[in-house]
């Protein structure tokens, strides 16, 4: 009778294959590759003595590695990324959330608590996207409701999954539409706090990026326009029309653009702030709109 395979030998076997491929996370991304195909944690692959597979289970497993090879995202596979300490699904059509999206949080998390203690804020999230920043707002911050819009309809479809899953779906209120023009349609008065991760990248750009994101991530996710600054200019040009006066603007911004996007906010814009992301690359912009600050009439 022919041995089982053994779950080591597929991984190695695996990892040779991703790394022909030229990825650099070979043996991290074969490991995980079986930890989805086994639903098992990690953890799991230092321990005990690699048990047997079946033969089914390592031709799945092998197709899995052939779909990683091909240079598709592992989160595209898996179907999931964990952002914020949460769970997102994610599909083709949907960016992938990434770890620098974390600080733009972060930080409207601190404004929040700065500026508005415990009161209720109403907050819009622009190109939300898997929902990644909407849906962590809404977990983290107790007293608000969130407005999450895109122009995508796998991305809203996408979006309100993960509300659900993550049991926020009552607090968020998901808007088909173009940017800023999709919350003046809604004529409910002005938003609290702004917050966006538009598509940044130079258009001419993209098809030099990882075959990971220029091959397989939606380019409406991604392209920023000729100079990469096209939805900054929106964003930032509409805000008076939909932020109160002394509201919030955040932005993730291109690592080259904090100069070019403060610029734009300079004459709207007050106690404009950069941070930067782990890297030491500028990554998000923030400032109050201009104005006395006007308090939120609505209630949760
Ligand atoms: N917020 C998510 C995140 O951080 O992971 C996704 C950000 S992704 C860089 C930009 C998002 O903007 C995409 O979901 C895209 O569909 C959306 N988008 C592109 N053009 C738009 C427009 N004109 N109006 C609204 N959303 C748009
Ligand atoms: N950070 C993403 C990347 O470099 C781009 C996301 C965006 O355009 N907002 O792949």
């Amino acid at each position: 009778m022919k041995p089982k395979p053994r779950m080591l030998k597929a991984i190695k076997q695996g990892q040779h294959m991703l790394e022909q491929a030229g990825i650099t996370t070979a043996r991290l991304d074969a490991q995980l590759l079986m930890c989805h195909l086994l639903q098992r944690p990690r953890s799991e692959m230092y321990i005990g003595d690699h048990p047997d597979i079946t033969p089914d289970q390592y031709r799945r497993y092998m197709a899995l590695v052939r779909e990683r090879q091909e240079r598709k995202p592992l989160q595209y596979i898996t179907q999931t990324q964990e952002f914020m300490g949460l769970n997102f699904r994610v599909v083709p059509g949907v960016l992938i959330p990434r770890p620098e999206t974390e600080i733009l949080v972060e930080r409207v998390i601190e404004i929040y608590k700065e500026y508005y203690g415990q009161g209720f804020v109403r907050i819009a999230d622009i190109g939300t996207g898997s929902g990644a920043i909407a849906l962590s707002l809404a977990k983290y911050i107790d007293r608000c409701r969130v407005w999450a819009v895109d122009v995508s309809r796998i991305a809203l479809d996408i979006a309100r999954y993960n509300a659900d899953v993550l049991g926020v779906g009552s607090k968020v209120e998901f808007i088909s539409g173009h940017l800023l023009d999709a919350l003046k349609a809604q004529d409910i008065g002005k938003w609290d706090i702004i917050v966006s991760n538009p598509p940044y990248i130079e258009s001419d750009l993209i098809d030099s990026l990882a075959p990971e994101v220029s091959r397989y991530e939606p380019r409406q996710a991604l392209d920023g326009g000729s100079d990469g600054l096209e939805f900054y200019r929106r964003i930032i040009g509409d805000c008076p029309d939909v932020l109160k006066g002394g509201g919030y603007l955040a932005l993730e911004i291109g690592y080259n653009q904090g100069p070019r996007v403060i610029g734009m906010m300079n004459k709207d814009f007050e106690d404009i702030r950069c941070f930067k992301d782990l890297a030491g690359h500028d990554r998000v912009v923030t400032g109050r709109l201009k104005n006395s600050v006007q308090w939120s009439e609505d209630r949760c």
